[in-house]
């Protein structure tokens, strides 16, 4: 842990890092001018001292939203010192008790059967990327962090692969499981081609400086038939409308590109895919939800205001759950499923 995020568990004012980032003026899929579509962007985590901007494509054909100005790659490092994705930081043993307890309340007896079990099923699906009733094969997920949905998958019979940015999490993945792990960029890692059944990419696409070239080396990379599924936040989503710079899925200055169906599904079938399913989902939106409303108001002030974001997380995500039926696409995150074919 670095010294500052240890000042600030213990509550002192912390001076914020500084991160080089250079303006970005166009696309990096397609060389596309832009427009500007959000600016004032903090690091959702306060470490790093700035704002960014967001720009979105002008070519039609593409469309997608980029960072901008953005960390070189011999930055970004910077950016993931204190990363802890989808985890949160709350102080005091009362406020953690508390908040677990309502947490479990909330899960068990208000979620009204999990909005009829339609959430619930979400939920279930995604854990397993969608491919719970798939036939076991070869697997690699790519940005496999600490590897704990390889395990779940290999625990279900599939032969599994992962790779990461971060040497020390896969060399730990292999010593932890033992299974075979790649550090770097994808289209980096020496792989054999046409190899796997599936690849899996589970909020991974938005941290990439080129998506075109690992959409291309997955693409490589499975065998004839074989099914790409991949998750991203979606920023034609009700929460990004609804928070605007303080919507939790701009995360910058960590997430470079961004997405929403349709882009998403244009640049999975110009690298050469069919795509068979192109969608949003809703479920575990309630942590999204809740940690935008920090942002917005600048961090939660006690447990008593962290209870209040929590119940405020799972009214706003089954709200959006059930505004799908009448506006599709404008859940949480993209979900794309696609064959090489
Ligand atoms: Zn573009």
């Amino acid at each position: 842990m670095p010294w500052w995020a240890s000042l600030k568990m213990r509550g002192f004012a912390v001076i914020k890092q500084s991160i080089e980032s250079l303006p970005q003026s166009v696309c990096a899929l397609c060389g596309s001018g832009g427009a500007l579509v959000q600016a004032g962007i903090s690091d959702p985590d306060r470490n790093l001292d700035g704002t960014w901007s967001f720009q979105r494509c002008a070519n039609a054909d593409c469309g997608v939203f980029w960072l901008d100005p953005a960390p070189p790659p011999h930055e970004l490092w910077k950016a993931y010192t204190t990363y802890h994705p989808h985890t949160r930081k709350i102080s005091g043993r009362f406020g953690k008790t508390m908040l677990s307890l309502v947490h479990r309340f909330i899960k068990l007896g208000l979620l009204p059967v999990w909005f009829l079990n339609g959430l619930k099923k979400e939920a279930t699906y995604l854990r397993f990327m969608t491919l719970a009733d798939e036939p076991v094969g070869k697997l690699l997920d790519v940005g496999c962090g600490g590897g704990r949905f390889l395990k779940r998958m290999q625990r279900r019979g599939w032969q599994v692969e992962g790779t990461d940015f971060v040497e020390e999490a896969v060399k730990e993945v292999t010593s932890r499981y033992g299974i075979k792990t790649y550090a770097g960029d994808l289209p980096d890692c020496a792989i054999e081609e046409n190899s796997f059944d599936v690849i899996t990419m589970s909020q991974v696409i938005e941290h990439l400086y080129d998506p075109k070239a690992t959409l291309q080396a997955c693409w490589r990379l499975l065998k004839p038939g074989g099914l790409l599924v991949m998750t991203t936040p979606n920023v034609k989503s009700i929460a990004a409308s609804e928070f605007g710079a303080s919507w939790r899925g701009w995360e910058a200055p960590r997430h470079l590109h961004l997405f929403s169906v349709d882009t998403l599904q244009r640049q999975t079938e110009q690298a050469g895919f069919k795509v068979t399913d192109a969608r949003t989902y809703t479920a575990d939106a309630a942590g999204v939800y809740r940690v935008s409303r920090d942002i917005q108001n600048g961090g939660a002030s006690s447990w008593l205001d962290e209870i209040k974001g929590l119940c405020m997380g799972y009214r706003k995500e089954l709200h959006e759950y059930r505004v799908q039926a009448e506006q599709p696409n404008t859940g949480q995150n993209v979900l794309i499923r696609a064959r090489k074919p």
